[in-house]
């Protein structure tokens, strides 16, 4: 279930909010109230940035799924998430296009793996068929012999 994040502070019900990634964790500032609240998000690979990813509006209203991890963020101007970086595995911020261009890179890299992996198996298949072959003639130049 999602439910929206709204400022716990008594007295204020804020549920428009100023984000900001520190470290691991999701920090949101209440517009309203300036009440800060953090978020443990080191599950996502990515960080959130401040501003929006369409718009650039700064300010988000906030969505929790209470089930399993996550928290969402929507610009309340256009309701688009906001900006995104991605940490590739050195450590390396890098744009949501990049990361999908290394994604496919890697992909494709485990289909080449898949196939090279095939073709040797092929290779070992035809390599048994000689052998068998070779003992085939073996067996029978024996038998011939035996006559
Ligand atoms: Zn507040
Ligand atoms: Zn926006």
């Amino acid at each position: 279930m999602i439910r929206t994040v709204v400022c716990q502070k008594e007295g204020c019900c804020g549920n428009k909010f100023y984000i900001e990634t520190i470290d691991n964790n999701l920090q949101v500032t209440c517009k309203d109230c300036g009440s800060k609240y953090l978020f443990d998000i080191s599950y996502y690979d990515f960080i959130m940035l401040s501003s929006c990813s369409s718009c650039s509006n700064d300010m988000f209203k906030l969505f929790k799924d209470v089930e399993k991890e996550g928290i969402y963020a929507k610009c309340t101007e256009c309701g688009a998430p906001p900006e995104k970086v991605y940490v590739d595995s050195d450590g390396i911020q890098v744009s949501y296009e990049a990361k999908l261009l290394h994604d496919i890179k890697e992909l494709m890299y485990q289909v080449e793996q898949r196939v090279c992996n095939l073709e040797l198996k092929i290779e070992d298949m035809e390599r048994g068929q000689d052998v068998l072959e070779e003992s085939l003639a073996y067996i029978n130049k024996y038998i011939i012999q035996q006559r």
